[in-house]
Formats: structure tokens, sequence, C-alpha cells
């Protein structure tokens, strides 16, 4: 087995060589491109995380090498190979040449870091490889860049080392119950629609039901009050007037925390709906219209008035 390192960054040697690994790579994903069911996860904005596809989806088999797709592994590797051991996506499939996972993610290594394995030697291309003549012998590295320091490295196998198999599957548990007890908090609230599945990786993502005097952005921002960053966004093309709040939801995110931010969105809610409406209602639009003639034609009245009375002013005689 072969295993690169690649950092966050970096030279264009490191991404000429990315885009040899992930020749894929694409920057926007249409939310067509999410329902297809044999499409391997494609690394895109955030909004494709959403879809259940962030586990990594089983790759088809190609029809000639050339079309090898790698599964993108980078969130939901860590998931499904704990979660969803029945889930068939890395070598058990013999086309599977590659697996890039994200370490900053489910592997628990803070940012920065991810990695890539080949099956065998074999199946990592050679032009990949960069050999060096480094204090007088040769150097094969396939690494990302040359100059980076190892502590994340030694971070993730630290990690491996300390959970084991075990602990993460441990973790991943936790994670997903967690999320559970979100989601079911957001329920009870009678507000919001799920928009994510229970299974995949770890997270809630929702919209308001009603959308009439407030929508998600508003949530979003109140919510940076108490502390919370929690994204709101529209969905990528063929789903854009879908705006979703979105919450991963990692190891250290415990069942308390899950249970203190449904409280605090509650507060959100209730403070919202005491606020008049950013987005005014046509009722509210009507009303404001009317005022505004009803102040048009008091200020006309009062102009004439006061022509009139400047008119037949006559000075020093009362
Ligand atoms: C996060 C993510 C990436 C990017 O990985 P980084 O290690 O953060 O650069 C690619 N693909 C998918 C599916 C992801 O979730």
């Amino acid at each position: 087995m072969a295993a690169g390192v690649a950092s966050c960054g970096g030279s264009v040697a490191a991404l000429l060589k990315l885009h040899a690994i992930f020749p894929c790579r694409a920057s926007t994903v249409p939310a067509s491109s999410l329902r297809r069911p044999d499409a391997a996860a494609v690394p895109g904005p955030q909004p494709s995380r959403l879809a259940p596809a962030s586990l990594p989806s089983r790759p088809r088999r190609p029809r000639a090498a050339s079309a090898l797709r790698p599964p993108d592994a980078a969130s939901g590797g860590f998931i499904a190979m704990f979660l969803y051991p029945e889930l068939e996506w890395d070598f058990r499939l013999p086309w599977v040449k590659s697996i890039n996972v994200s370490g900053h993610k489910y592997s628990l290594v803070y940012a920065g870091i991810g990695w890539c394995i080949w099956r065998n030697k074999e199946d990592l291309p050679e032009e990949l490889i960069f050999h060096i003549n480094y204090l007088g012998v040769d150097q094969p590295t396939f690494t990302l860049n040359f100059s980076k320091g190892s502590s994340q490295v030694i971070a993730q196998y630290y990690q491996l080392i300390r959970h084991g198999f075990e602990g993460y599957r441990n973790i991943m548990e936790n994670c997903h119950e967690n999320a559970m007890v979100l989601k079911e908090g957001l329920e009870k609230t009678g507000r919001f629609n799920i928009v994510s599945k229970d299974e995949g990786v770890p997270l809630v993502a929702f919209s308001l039901k009603d959308r009439s005097r407030h929508d998600e952005f508003e949530i979003s921002d109140m919510l940076r009050r108490f502390g919370w960053i929690v994204p709101a966004y529209t969905m990528p093309p063929d789903a854009q007037h879908v705006t979703v709040l979105c919450i991963v939801i990692r190891e250290e995110f415990s069942r308390t925390l899950a249970e203190r931010l449904v409280l605090d969105i509650e507060k959100v809610m209730y403070q919202l709906d005491a606020l008049p409406s950013k987005l005014m209602s046509p009722m509210l639009l009507a009303k404001t219209a009317a005022k505004r003639t009803e102040l048009k034609t008091q200020r006309s009245v009062t102009d004439a008035w006061r022509k009139f009375v400047l008119a037949n002013k006559t000075n020093g005689v009362c």
C-alpha cells in the first residue's frame, strides 16, 4: 500500500499533483447530480456536502482505466467505515485504486491535513512521484509540498493509535446519536422541516416551515449573538430556491450542547417573532403605502394653509 499526505494550500507543483490525483474535482455540483445514486461524491461547494452522497458512494465499474473515478472519502470515509461497514465503496471493489480522506474531518486531526492511500505501488501514477537529488541521493517523494511541519502527521498517527477501531466507532456512533438528539429537538419546535437524512454523515440540515416573515439567514445572524455559527445557504443549481441551515456534528459536540443549541434556536425564533418582518408581507406593504398617502395629503393641506396665511399677512397691523 502506498500513502501520501496532503496539506491545505501549497505550491504550484502541489496543485498540479492534486489535479492528477483528483481529475474529477469540480467547483460546482448541479443538484441533479446529487440524486444520481451511482455518482461518486464529488468535491464541491458546501451545499453539496448536505447530500447523503457525502458518504462515499459506490463507484461504478469503469469501462476503461482512464474512466476510473476514485471515491472521494474526504468526509464520509471515516463515517462509512465505522457506521456502515456493509457499504462497499473501498478496496473491496477491485476497481478502486485509491482513497482520499480529510484528516481534519472525521479522522479527528486539527485543520490542514488530508491523505491518500493507493491499493498498491503499481497504482500510484509515476508522474506523481518527484525525484529529487537531495544531499547526493535520489529521494522519491509524492507528498504535496516539501516544507511542512510533521505535527499533523504525528497527530493523525496519535489519534489512530489512541482510539483504535473501537474508539473511532464509539465516537462516530456518538456523533450520530447527538445528531438525532438535535434533529428531534428541532422537530419538536414545530418550526422546521428537516431536509437531511438520518443515515450518512452526522449532520442536520433544516429549513423554515413558514418563511413568510423571516428567513434562515436571519436565524443564522441571530444565533451568532449566542455564540453559534450556523451557516445558512441556498442550494446549488436546480434547487436555488431552497435555503437551509446546516449543522455538522463532530466529536466535541456533546448531547448537552445539542440541547442547548435547540434552546437557543427557540429563543431566536421567539425574538424573531417579536420583530417586524424583514421580508415585508403584502398586507404590511399595503398598509405602509396607505400611511404614506395619508401623510402626503396632510402635508399638502398644511402647505396650502401656510401659503394662504402668508399671502394674507399684513405686516405690523393687528
Ligand atoms: C471536505 C471535502 C473535500 C475537501 O477536503 P479538504 O481536506 O478539506 O481539502 C473534498 N470532498 C468532500 C466530499 C469533502 O467533504
